[in-house]
């Protein structure tokens, strides 16, 4: 039940932000109201969800970043401030899928990241 409980509260973390959050900033945010929440504990919940296609999981330099918006979209990682940017053009996904053989592949999700200096740190 308690297991329950926490899952909930960080699915629920996660859905109220768009930072696509590493474990540790998930931790720190529900740390204040789950004050008995352990970091290996979000860590393993993140994973599970992740696992199970609950939400997404990203590897951004080296670090695990999640994210609850299951809707196709694709993501912008600028290498300056480190954000991470949702792009919703979901024609770019779909054709990523429509040209995947599925008789080889079973495809579960697709993610697409493009690299590069968003418009805030290309003005500095
Ligand atoms: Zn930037
Ligand atoms: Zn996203």
């Amino acid at each position: 039940m308690k297991n329950t409980y926490q899952r909930l509260k960080i699915l629920e973390h996660l859905k109220s932000v768009k930072t696509h959050p590493t474990a540790e900033q998930v931790y720190n945010k529900i740390k204040p109201k789950i004050s008995t929440i352990s970091l290996a504990t979000v860590h393993r919940n993140l994973n599970q969800m992740a696992e199970s296609n609950q939400i997404l999981k990203l590897e951004v330099k080296g670090q695990y970043h999640f994210d609850a918006d299951l809707s196709l979209h694709q993501h912008f990682v600028c290498s300056e401030c480190g954000k991470i940017y949702d792009l919703f053009q979901p024609d770019i996904s779909e054709y990523a899928l429509d040209e995947i053989d599925q008789n080889k592949f079973q495809v579960n999700n697709v993610q697409v990241i493009f690299n590069g200096i968003c418009s805030k740190c290309k003005k500095i």
